[in-house]
């Protein structure tokens, strides 16, 4: 769970005596969202059922799983290890804190705490999440248009391929480029041409909103959608869809020979994944398909 800006960040308090929670709890209520378990096992329970905390405090000495145990556990899972943990413990002994450290927790405090220095403890390694959640968002982004960049696409292209591998659900691409967009830079000068790349992008990632579908900018004036759970027929009705809004918006292009304004070429593919097949060769497909709607005379699809 991503804590949006405005929201207050989560803390999951784990400790199996209640008037330590409780103590915790009170003086973190009025700045962060407390969520509580009193076992290793609940505080998983808690992780499944409502989502990551943006900062875990775990006491080590419970009955059932320890808190080393637990830190352990959250830091083998990929979906978990990039939650702070910081030890609250009686047991003080620099092998202990060492141990906790060496798990991967950022922080050991030992018990009995001044709840002063916890919560400074606490807020600083709260800015620390907050700061790398907001870095991993923009290295999804691209810079200028604000939509899912090329690295967010290469990996959700993998994901979707395994997915209908699995499901036998078809799985299309569209590839779209802005026709004559090197002398629509040339002519109207960079700043027009970001200009039109960042309405083009808006508009492309407006216009497909089912979950699951993703709108991203390939690199250049090169557009990519990426369409699970749909064959050539949705695909084709999304990427004339997708044209035609292009061209609704109407942005001047003075030096275009498709059109007095601004179009994209688009070509699309489809395909049921087989177990031996590379996704490569889908973006091939799509590729060549585009090449096709170019030489055709642009502002069209070609499937
Ligand atoms: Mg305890």
């Amino acid at each position: 769970m991503k804590t949006a800006p405005g929201d207050k960040p989560t803390i999951l308090i784990v400790d199996d005596v209640p008037s330590n929670i409780q103590v915790l709890a009170e003086a973190l209520r009025a700045e962060y969202r407390v969520m509580v378990a009193g076992s290793g096992k609940m505080a998983f329970e808690i992780i499944a059922r409502k989502g990551l905390p943006d900062l875990i405090l775990l006491d080590v000495m419970m009955p059932g799983m320890d808190g080393y145990a637990v830190c352990r556990r959250l830091k083998e899972n990929p979906l978990t290890q990039g939650v702070p943990v910081i030890f609250v413990t009686a047991k003080t002994d620099p092998e202990d804190e060492e141990q906790g450290l060496r798990l991967g927790a950022v922080d050991y405090i030992g018990k009995p705490f001044h709840l002063p220095i916890v919560l400074v403890r606490v807020r600083n390694h709260i800015n620390l999440k907050l700061k790398s959640d907001l870095l991993e968002t923009y290295a999804w982004l691209d810079a200028l248009t604000n939509i899912p960049n090329r690295r967010r696409f290469d990996e959700s292209f993998v994901i979707e391929w395994k997915r209908a591998q699995r499901t036998g659900l078809p799985l299309s691409l569209i590839v779209l480029d802005i026709d004559y967009f090197k002398p629509f830079n040339d002519h109207h000068g960079h700043g027009a041409g970001d200009i039109c790349l960042c309405h083009v992008a808006t508009t492309l990632a407006a216009s497909v909103t089912r979950s699951g579908d993703l709108v991203a900018r390939y690199g250049g004036e090169e557009f990519v959608a990426l369409l699970p759970n749909t064959g050539e027929a949705g695909a084709l009705q999304i990427a004339e869809r997708l044209r035609g809004q292009i061209e609704a918006l109407r942005m001047p292009h003075g030096y275009s020979p498709a059109s007095a304004w601004v179009t994209v070429s688009a070509g699309l593919a489809s395909t049921v994944p087989q177990a031996d097949e590379s996704p490569d060769r889908l973006f091939e497909k799509a590729d060549q398909q585009l090449y096709g709607a170019k030489q055709a005379g642009r502002n069209r699809v070609c499937r």
